[in-house]
């Protein structure tokens, strides 16, 4: 069992999995560009590294959760990258949304060091991330998968191995899309309500007793009845990834109208200023859209 993490990234989703690893007692290296949200785990037992290099150097096993696909290149491959510190025998897993296409290149450079490469997305957002209830996707070498099952049993509540790099990072895109479509559509039926003259809260309890009470209705209702959308996850990631499953759908001619349609109003909030909001400020949007703001 892997005992030597290395974590890199510790934004709204890196902060509460590594807090669950150091709880559940395993030795963490961490290292965030920015060094300030490092700091507080050094008090939870974490050492801080100074770059993904000298992070790599002191473990078994990497873990990334950044951006996107171009800080990923950033870190694994950039100066002072991992790639630059891993030796044989060691792997690397990434657990961002970036597509199949930066892990399958991953999994091409670090094989190519005999070190190997999972990808691993997860589904679910800071909640789940605290609780451990993760759903999580993973592609790649299926030994080093179930090597890693302790990790991810940690961290989620159940894990899948679809096949061979690129394929976890597909199934996230798949249920991906679902959240970004629902939420629009949810937005939608608020959008209607309000303008129709009927009272949003009464609304959504009604909406929470049928078959479309999905669990995200109820997690977002405070949100949405405060008019107030802190990210769990930024909208900005969500359009990302609305961009990362219609290059799939263009590469494999699959027909996606409904996510055509969705990613553009995502595109058109972020460029109103709401891509660092949560993604429920999807509503905000179509609310400006409407007249209702
Ligand atoms: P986030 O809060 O925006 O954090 C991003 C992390 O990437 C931070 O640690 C940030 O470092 C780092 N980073 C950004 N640019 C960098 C660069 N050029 N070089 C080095 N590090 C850089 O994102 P998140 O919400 O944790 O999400 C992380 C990933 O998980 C994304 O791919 C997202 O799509 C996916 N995801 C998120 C959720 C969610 O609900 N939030 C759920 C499922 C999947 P700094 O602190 O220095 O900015």
């Amino acid at each position: 069992m892997t005992k030597k993490l290395g974590w890199i990234g510790l934004g709204n989703m890196g902060q509460p999995m590594v807090t669950r690893l150091l709880n559940a007692g395993f030795d963490v290296t961490v290292y965030n560009r920015t060094r300030s949200k490092a700091e507080p785990f050094a008090a939870m037992g974490a050492k801080i590294a100074d770059s993904p290099r000298e992070l790599a150097a002191g473990v078994d096993t990497v873990i990334t959760m950044v951006s996107d696909g171009e800080t990923l290149e950033e870190v694994l491959f950039g100066e002072g990258g991992v790639l630059s510190g891993i030796t044989a025998g060691q792997t690397v897993i990434d657990m961002s949304t970036v597509g199949p296409e930066p892990v399958q290149k991953a999994a091409t450079e670090f094989a190519a060091r005999g070190a190997k490469f999972l990808e691993a997305p997860v589904s679910g957002s800071v909640g789940p991330a605290k609780d451990g209830t993760l759903v999580i996707l993973v592609g790649g070498d299926e030994a080093a998968y179930e090597a890693h099952k302790p990790v991810f049993d940690v961290l989620g509540k159940a894990s899948f191995h679809f096949g061979e790099n690129g394929q976890g990072a597909n199934a996230k895109l798949a249920i991906n899309l679902m959240l970004g479509v629902f939420l629009q559509g949810l937005s939608e039926a608020l959008v209607l309500g309000s303008k129709a003259g009927l009272d949003r809260e009464t609304l959504l309890k009604a909406i929470a007793q049928t078959a479309v009470a999905a669990p995200i209705v109820l997690g977002k209702t405070p949100s949405i009845l405060a008019d107030e959308f802190p990210a769990a996850f930024a909208l900005k990631h969500m359009e990302k990834d609305f961009g990362l499953a219609l290059h799939t759908a263009k590469k494999t001619e699959a027909s996606l109208p409904v996510t055509s349609s969705a990613h553009q109003t995502y595109v058109a909030a972020k460029a109103n200023g709401l891509g660092d909001h949560d993604l429920m400020a999807v509503l905000t949007q179509l609310e400006r859209m409407a007249g209702l703001k």
